[in-house]
């Protein structure tokens, strides 16, 4: 609860630009994204899933995966998803040094633009973890760090109508981000389950944009 409020006053204190929780729409926009992939395996039935309703969205992928697996990143590059930084390993930022977190961005970043052309502009910590001094790094490094509104909580490994069944019940806002994670299918058949829902309820999907 404190770690929500604490979130949410920074959404309020700080730009968009700089600190994104959800996004103000005139439309009924939920934004959907997935962290810790690109997982071989995974993010092909993802991406045919999302092809299948005509969906963009965020994927926050962990370097040294897309290191491993360039051509899934290129995959997702070429079906006009946002591709985003989560780190280059994953690590715990409360553990690690200031040096060493901007080490794992550039890595990551470096390897979007290698792909994508063009550069990284929104950044995740892993975990949401984030603190003043990275936030103030990403600001001089105009990078938006890249929070969500919802937590779809499908970390707690529990079958997909449950995950489904959760935001079904207490019902998304437009400008939501959704935070999933694409290193296990369990989004997938929630999301089979989940997009139909929403779309009936008048929302449409849109991808994070990088800003240049
Ligand atoms: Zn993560």
């Amino acid at each position: 609860m404190l770690g929500k409020l604490k979130y949410l006053l920074r959404s309020i204190i700080l730009p968009d630009r700089l600190f994104l929780l959800s996004k103000t729409q005139q439309e009924k926009t939920l934004y959907l994204t997935f962290d810790d992939g690109p997982v071989p395996g995974v993010i092909e039935r993802l991406l045919d899933l999302l092809d299948k309703y005509q969906i963009k969205v965020t994927f926050f992928i962990i370097g040294s995966r897309a290191e491993s697996n360039p051509d899934l990143l290129h995959e997702i590059h070429k079906r006009a998803h946002t591709i985003a930084n989560h780190s280059y390993s994953h690590p715990a930022f409360h553990k690690i040094s200031h040096t060493e977190k901007i080490i794992e961005i550039d890595k990551t970043n470096l390897i979007i633009k290698q792909i994508t052309g063009k550069p990284c502009t929104l950044f995740r910590a892993p975990h949401g973890r984030w603190d003043k001094r990275l936030i103030l790094t990403l600001l001089l490094k105009k990078i938006t760090a890249v929070h969500w509104s919802r937590d779809s909580q499908d970390f707690l490994k529990e079958p997909a109508n449950k995950i489904a069944e959760r935001l079904l019940k207490q019902p998304v806002k437009s400008g939501d981000i959704i935070l999933f994670h694409d290193d296990n299918t369990r989004c997938i058949d929630a999301l089979d389950i989940l997009i139909p829902q929403w779309l009936a309820q008048g929302y449409c999907f849109s991808a994070l944009e990088h800003k240049y």
